[in-house]
Formats: structure tokens, sequence, C-alpha cells
């Protein structure tokens, strides 16, 4: 039988799971075509709310979307792609494949040779999440320090915010450098209100017990230094492609394909976003690819038409923690809503970023719908969002 493997269970693993059954849907009963994604983690992590105050909250049970889809779960770790052979090794054992589509994520980029580094914190993944909230449970008014004023930083920065005291510290001379200046009134604004300090055009050079030096000179007393610096694709994309873009991802075409029989998606893929763009490594981007992928990857063997990647509009809604959110449109990132009207848009996101479970047809229909239309534009009120 022609056999889908997926490797990731993620946001993009996960709906290239759906992808794929709903291409075999569609190719007719008595269609044989076996499904697999292959991943470590028993959850699909929900990594966009883990700067939340409980991060044990931000997981599904990969088992409640893959059963009703009939698509199979190997819990391994993949360490080897062979395409020459089609075949894939996880955790030592080797698995054959028709079609892989290549879903396994990115990692945040962490330093190396800082002193301390094993003392740092981050908010990259659910167990990294529980760590830090851990840490800090029972604190009374503690002292953080985040590393980065990027997306990630900036929403560590502002919910650490509500229960002590923090500093943000970037190496750029401004917050949301890559965000651009639509956004950055906004979030200035927010990190004022939640009394949050920022020291620019400075790094953290080492992490002491209880203490962090920073590249000024100074030294700052903390509880805890979170790490938000960059995220790289997954090292498996190396074993697809010999010309990675700077993230380290696979160049793909607008069907996702990498190679002939290897699609990607996700944080994995650099897939055309229009004449001057690659898509984004965010969830806005990894659902809709995950669900082009894997239905390509199906539709490949059984004789279904492909469908083109043709993305939505870009938008970007920055959790501000106390201070609302800000909901931007577009790649100048118009500010559209902010404050208590962005939290409004932030919420939306937050719950339907959740896939549907236990339901196939609700399960495949998500998948047909490739992407997730925002109802409400405050300010402009018209246009659907990606
Ligand atoms: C704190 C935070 C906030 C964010 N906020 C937003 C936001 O507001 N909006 C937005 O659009 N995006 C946001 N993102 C980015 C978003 O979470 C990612 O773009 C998205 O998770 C990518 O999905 P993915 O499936 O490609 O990869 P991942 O979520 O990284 O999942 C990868 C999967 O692959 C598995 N895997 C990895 N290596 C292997 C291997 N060797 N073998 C088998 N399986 C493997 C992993 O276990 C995991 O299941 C945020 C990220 C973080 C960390």
């Amino acid at each position: 039988m022609a056999h889908v493997v997926i490797i990731g269970g993620g946001f993009a693993g996960v709906w290239s799971a759906a992808g794929a059954a709903l291409a075999r849907e569609r190719a007719g009963a008595g269609t044989g075509l076996r499904v697999t994604l292959v991943a470590p983690n028993e959850h699909l992590v929900l990594r966009p709310r883990l700067y939340e105050p409980e991060p044990d909250l931000a997981k599904v049970e990969l088992r409640r979307i893959l059963g009703p889809i009939g698509a199979e779960h190997v819990r391994a770790s993949v360490s080897t792609i062979d395409t020459g052979r089609r075949v894939v090794v996880a955790d030592g054992r080797e698995i054959g494949y028709d079609r892989l589509v290549l879903a396994a994520g990115s990692a945040l980029v962490r330093p190396h040779g800082l002193p301390g580094a094993g003392r740092l914190f981050d908010i990259d993944t659910l167990d990294g999440a529980l760590r830090l909230t851990d840490h800090l449970r029972g604190r009374e008014d503690y002292a953080a320090v985040v590393v980065g004023a990027g997306f990630v930083g900036l929403e560590a920065a502002t919910a650490l915010a509500a229960r002590g005291r923090v500093l943000l510290v970037d190496r750029a001379p401004v917050v949301g450098d890559q965000l651009g200046p639509g956004p950055r009134p906004v979030i200035e604004a927010a990190l004022d209100e939640l009394g949050i300090e920022r020291r620019l055009g400075t790094t953290v050079t080492e992490v002491g017990e209880g203490r962090a030096v920073l590249s000024d000179g100074t030294e700052v007393e903390t509880d805890a230094v979170v790490w938000s610096v960059g995220l790289r694709a997954s090292g498996l994309t190396r074993q697809i492609s010999g010309e990675l873009d700077a993230l380290g991802r696979v160049p793909v075409n607008r069907r996702l394909r990498a190679l002939p029989e290897v699609f990607a998606a996700g944080d994995t893929a650099a897939a055309p976003f229009d004449a001057g763009h690659t898509v984004m490594q965010a969830c806005q981007h990894a659902v809709p690819l995950g669900k082009v992928a894997g239905y390509n990857a199906a539709a490949d063997l059984l004789g279904v038409p492909l469908r083109d990647f043709t993305p939505g509009p870009y938008v970007t809604c920055l959790d501000l923690g106390g201070a609302g959110a800000v909901f931007t449109r577009g790649w100048e990132r118009t500010v559209m809503a902010a404050g208590a009207e962005g939290a409004a848009v932030k919420k939306w996101i937050n719950d339907h970023i959740h896939p549907p479970v236990d339901d196939a047809a609700e399960i495949l229909s998500a998948a047909d719908h490739v992407y997730l239309e925002i109802p409400f534009f405050p300010r402009e009120g018209t246009a659907p969002a990606a």
C-alpha cells in the first residue's frame, strides 16, 4: 500500500496528516493509502501560547486528531532521511515512504560559549515554558531579564511583567527591530505602561547565580534570564537540500515540493509568499502549509489534482500582557487594532489555533479550508485575514 510519511507533530505535521487524509477521501472509497506521522511527542504543542501563565494548557493530544482520520503515530525521532532508498530512520527503525513531508519545525537559536548558558530559561518548548513558570511560582515580585525584544521576547517580557520586574535587553537600537516601525509606538507605550525597563544596543554576556552581566559592563540581580533570540529550522533540512535559506529552511515550489518525492511544510519550508517574500516561521503559515503539503503528498500518489499554496494576507498579533495586544496587517505591519481591541483578536486567534478533535468530518473540513479567516477587522472592517 502506498505510504505517506510525515516527520513532525507540530502544526505543520498534524495538518499535513489531515491534508493527506482529505486527499485520500477525495480519491474515493477503497483507496489504499497509509498515512504515518513520526514525532516523539504525545501532544501537539500550541507554541504561540507558551508565554501564558499556565503553559501546560497549551497542548492537544495527537491521538484525538490522528485517530479519527486514520493516521498512525510512530512516537520516535528521525535521525536520517535517505532520499535515495526512500527511507527514514527513527530511533534506529527504518520506515519506508512513497512520499515524505518534512515538518520537523524549528528551535530557538541558543548562544554558543555564553558563560552560565545552562542557567538560561526559554519559552520555546513546553518543557522550557514549564521550567520557567515552576521556577518563578510563589516568588514575590521577582526580577527577570528577557534577552531579545523581538516577537517572542516581547510576549515573554509583557507576560512576566504581570507579577515581577522585567528588564528587556536587545542588541538592536530599537524594540521590535524585525517588526518594523508600524507597531513600534504601540509596543513602546505598552512597555512604558507595564514599567518594563529597556537596555538597547546591549546583550547578556554572562549568567551567574541570581545575577546577569550585560555587555555594557553592568551587573544586574535577577531570578531568571529568558533567552528569546531567533528561530532556526530543524537540522533535518540539510538532508534534503544543500541550498538552505538563512533560517535553515528548504526551498519549495508553490506545491510545496522540495524533491520529486519530498514535500516540506511549516518552519522547515521556505515557500514563496509573493514576489518579494517567503513565508514566515509562524503558526499562521505552518497551518496552511501543512494542509497543502500533506494533501499534495497524498494526491501525487492517488491521481488527484495537486493544490497550489496561495497564502492569504499576512497579519501579526502580538500579545502585550496587561497592555492588551497589537494586531497588524500587511508586510508594513499597519496597526489595525491595539489595547483591548487587539487583545480580543489575540484571544480569538489563540482559541482558533486549537484544532478540532475527535470528529473526522470536522477535522477534514478544517483541512479543506486552508486559511483561518479572522472575522473582524476593528478599524477597516473589510478584508479577510490569513
Ligand atoms: C513563544 C512563541 C510564540 C509564538 N507566537 C506566534 C504567533 O503569535 N503567531 C504565529 O503565527 N506564530 C507564532 N510562533 C511560531 C509558531 O509557534 C511556529 O511557527 C510553529 O509552531 C511552527 O510549526 P511547525 O509544525 O512547523 O513546527 P514546530 O511547532 O516546531 O513542531 C515541530 C514538530 O516536529 C517534531 N520534531 C522535531 N524534530 C524531529 C525529528 N527529528 N523527528 C521527528 N519529529 C521531530 C517536534 O517534536 C514537533 O512535534 C510562536 C512561537 C513561539 C515559541
